[in-house]
C-alpha cells in the first residue's frame, strides 16, 4: 500500500488518515478504535477501548489480527482481552460503560467492541438485554459484532442473529445494507435499467441517529448521482419521521433527484407535504404500511383515505412532480381524473405481485407505473406486514414468489 508521501507500507491500513486505504473486513474492525479513538482526542476527551469476545467463524480472526496490530491498540489506549467465553466477555464490557459510576475513573469513557458468531449471541442474551437496558456511559458505547453464518458452512447449525438483538432491543446496524444497495445501483448501470433504489432508513443506520443514516445515505446518493440516477427513501414508524424528514431534506438540498415516502395516515403529513413542496421535494404518498393510533396517526380507515384525497389535492394544486404508491383503484382514480384538470408529472408505484391487470391496464392507458420488487434476506417482516393488511394477499404474493 502506498501512504500519502508515496512511500510503500503495510501500516497505513491504520496510520493512514487521508486518502484512500485498502483493509480488509477485519482489519476494519481493528481500525474502528483506533478512529473513534482519534474522533474523540479532536473533540478534546480523554478516552480508551476496552475488545473482548469470543472467536469463531466469520470473526474467526480478529484476535489475531488485534494481537497483530498490538503496537498501534497500546498508542490508542486499546486494551484487547479475549473471554473465557462470550458472555463473561460481554459482561466484561458491560463493566466498562460503568466507568463513571466511581470517582477517579482515569477515562472520560469506554468504548467497547464484542464479538462472537451466532452460538456466543445466543447464550449472551441476558447479559445483553440487561447491558443494554442499563444504557453506556456518556462517552462511551458498545458494538457488538455477530458473525452470521446462514449457510451453516462452519457450524452445525445455520444462523441469523438480528432476531435476537431485535428480542433484547438492541439496534441493529446492517452496513451490508448499504453495500449491496451500492452492489444494486452498479447492476442497474451496468445492465442500463430504467429503474431506482428505495432505501429503509433503519437498514441504514436510522437507529443509531440520524447523522449515521446521513452518512448512509450520502454514500449511497454519491453513487446514484454518478449515474445520473434517481433515489427514493421509504418511511417508517412515526418515531423516525422528524429524522428521515430531515435527512431527506439534507439529500434534497445536495441532488435534486431525491424522493420521500409520506403516510396518509399520519396527521401530521398534509403540513409536511406543504412544507417539502416549498422546498422542492418530490413524494410518494401512501397510506402507511405502521399501526399509528391517534392522535399521531389517524382514527380509522376513512380518515385515512380522506387524508390521502386531501393530499393528493394538495400535490395537484401546489406540486408538479410526485407518486401515487397505492393499490386502492380509490385513490389511483382520484389522481387520475385530477390529472384531467391539472396535468402534472405522476406515476403509480405498486408492489410486486399485487393487482397485476390493473397495472397493465393503468399502463394502456398511458400512465407511467412502477413496480416494487423487495428483494433481501429481511423478506419476512415486509411479508408479515403485507399479510397483516391484505391476508388475500397471499395467494398473489406466493404466486409472484414462486413464478420468478
Ligand atoms: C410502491 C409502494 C411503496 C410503499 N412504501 C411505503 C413506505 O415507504 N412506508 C410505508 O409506511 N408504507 C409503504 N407502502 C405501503 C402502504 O403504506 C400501504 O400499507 C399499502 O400499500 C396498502 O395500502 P393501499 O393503498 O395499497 O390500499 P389498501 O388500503 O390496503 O387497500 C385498499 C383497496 O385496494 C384494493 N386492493 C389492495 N390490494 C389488492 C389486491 N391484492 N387485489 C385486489 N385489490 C386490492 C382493494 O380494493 C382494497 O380494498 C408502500 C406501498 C407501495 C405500493
Amino acid at each position: 500500500m502506498t501512504t500519502q508521501s508515496g512511500e510503500f507500507s503495510l501500516e497505513a491500513k491504520y496510520t493512514q488518515e487521508r486518502g484512500r486505504i485498502y483493509l480488509s473486513g477485519i482489519q476494519a474492525l481493528v481500525r474502528l478504535p483506533l478512529d473513534q479513538h482519534r474522533a474523540d482526542r479532536r473533540r478534546g476527551l480523554n478516552t480508551a477501548t476496552f475488545i473482548s469476545g469470543y472467536r469463531g467463524s466469520p470473526l474467526g480472526g480478529l484476535d489475531q489480527a488485534l494481537w497483530r496490530a498490538k503496537k498501534f491498540l497500546d498508542q490508542h489506549h486499546v486494551v484487547f482481552q479475549p473471554g473465557v467465553n462470550e458472555d463473561l466477555a460481554a459482561t466484561a464490557l458491560w463493566g466498562s460503560q460503568q466507568v463513571n459510576l466511581f470517582r477517579g475513573a482515569k477515562y472520560d469513557g469506554v468504548f467497547g467492541l464484542w464479538y462472537g458468531k451466532g452460538p456466543g449471541v445466543d447464550r449472551c442474551g441476558d447479559v445483553f438485554r440487561h447491558a443494554n437496558a442499563c444504557g453506556t456511559s456518556k462517552y462511551g458505547g458498545v458494538l457488538a459484532c455477530a458473525g452470521d453464518d446462514h449457510a451453516a458452512k462452519s457450524s452445525t447449525l445455520p444462523h441469523q442473529t438480528d432476531h435476537i438483538f431485535k428480542a433484547v432491543m438492541m439496534p441493529v446496524l446492517y452496513p451490508a445494507a448499504v453495500q449491496e444497495y451500492l452492489e444494486l445501483l452498479d447492476a442497474i448501470r451496468a445492465r442500463n435499467l430504467d429503474a431506482s433504489l428505495s432505501i429503509k432508513p433503519t437498514q441504514c443506520g436510522l437507529m443509531l441517529g440520524e447523522e449515521v443514516y446521513w452518512r448512509s445515505t450520502e454514500t449511497i446518493l454519491d453513487r446514484v448521482r454518478s449515474m445520473g440516477g434517481f433515489l427514493w427513501m421509504d418511511m417508517e414508524g412515526s418515531r423516525f419521521t422528524d429524522a428521515t424528514l430531515a435527512v431527506y431534506r439534507r439529500a434534497l438540498a445536495e441532488y435534486p433527484e431525491v424522493g420521500v415516502a409520506v403516510q396518509a395516515n399520519l396527521r401530521r403529513t398534509e403540513a409536511d407535504v406543504a412544507s417539502l413542496l416549498e422546498i422542492g421535494g418530490i413524494v410518494r404518498l401512501v397510506k402507511g404500511a405502521y399501526r399509528e393510533p391517534p392522535p399521531v396517526g389517524t382514527a380509522n380507515r376513512h380518515e385515512t383515505d380522506a387524508n390521502y384525497r386531501k393530499i393528493l389535492d394538495l400535490l395537484f394544486e401546489r406540486g408538479d412532480r410526485f407518486a401515487v404508491g397505492s393499490h386502492d383503484s380509490a385513490m389511483i382514480e382520484y389522481a387520475i381524473e385530477k390529472n384531467r384538470t391539472r396535468p402534472r408529472r405522476f406515476e403509480i408505484q405498486m408492489l410486486l405481485g399485487v393487482r397485476d391487470p390493473l397495472k397493465t391496464d393503468l399502463s394502456r392507458r398511458g400512465h407511467r407505473v412502477v413496480e416494487f420488487i423487495p428483494y433481501g434476506p429481511n423478506w419476512l417482516p415486509y411479508f408479515t406486514r403485507r399479510l397483516r393488511e391484505r391476508p388475500r394477499n397471499i395467494l398473489t404474493m406466493v404466486r409472484s414468489f414462486v413464478s420468478g
